[in-house]
């Protein structure tokens, strides 16, 4: 069974340059469930389903493939077999991404594919990145982070990532996808109990690699 370190937070909370650094450092898999969540998103707007009627998602979900690649230097995702690296990230998916995580039948879906991936990885550990991966997907993982930051803090990297957009709507998208990602009745967005909780808005993301990969090599 290899290592698993599960790293939660919200939006924006570095996150996703966290994990990889972890596992590019430590030769670990990498695992990303936010791109998951919006590949399905992604796949249920092509199809023209009505993201706000949960029973339609509900009933769709089960059609869409979804393939994660975990190479922490190259991630890959995957729906239907069409590469949607690049789309996953658009505005509109944005948007939908969060009530379609709210919908039990999607989340079911794609924590059982979670764990396949867990579970088959031939690397000596994987990172997996989420809200819900200490919580739900991987209960038992020996290292649990939560990641946080201040809501300026994250909102002025998201919007240098994405190529300098505007910083007061960038925060507003933020505060939204959390409102929604912590009040939802299936799995919110929540601190496991064991977990280790990292602050970052005073932190480089080499600071808080190495906090992560000292506290991986203290538990291994
Ligand atoms: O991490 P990222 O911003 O890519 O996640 C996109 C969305 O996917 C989140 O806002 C949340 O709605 C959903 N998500 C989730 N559970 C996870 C990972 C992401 O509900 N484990």
């Amino acid at each position: 069974m290899s290592f698993v370190v599960a790293v939660d937070g919200p939006s924006g909370s570095g996150k996703s340059s966290t994990a990889r650094g972890v596992a590019d450092r430590l030769g670990f898999a990498y695992l990303d469930t936010g791109a998951m969540y919006r590949a399905v998103t992604w796949a249920l707007l092509q199809r023209g389903v009505d993201t706000a009627d949960a029973a339609a998602v509900a009933a769709t979900v089960g059609e869409v493939r979804i393939d994660s690649g975990t190479d922490p230097l190259a991630p890959t995702i995957a729906a239907d077999g069409i590469d949607v690296a690049g789309p996953i990230r658009s505005d509109e998916v944005v948007r939908h991404v969060s009530p379609v995580s709210a919908v039990p039948q999607v989340r079911t879906r794609l924590v059982d594919l979670q764990r396949r991936v867990i579970v088959g990885t031939d690397a000596p550990g994987i990172v997996v990145e989420g809200r819900d991966i200490g919580t739900v997907v991987a209960t038992d993982a020996p290292l649990k982070v939560f990641l946080v930051a201040d809501p300026q803090a994250r909102a002025e990297r998201r919007a240098a990532e994405e190529g300098g957009s505007d910083t007061a709507a960038t925060a507003a998208s933020l505060q939204r996808r959390d409102r929604i990602d912590s009040t939802r009745a299936a799995s919110p967005l929540a601190k496991a109990d064991d977990a280790v909780e990292i602050d970052s808005t005073h932190l480089s993301l080499d600071e808080v690699i190495g906090r992560i990969v000292s506290l991986v090599e203290e538990r291994r």
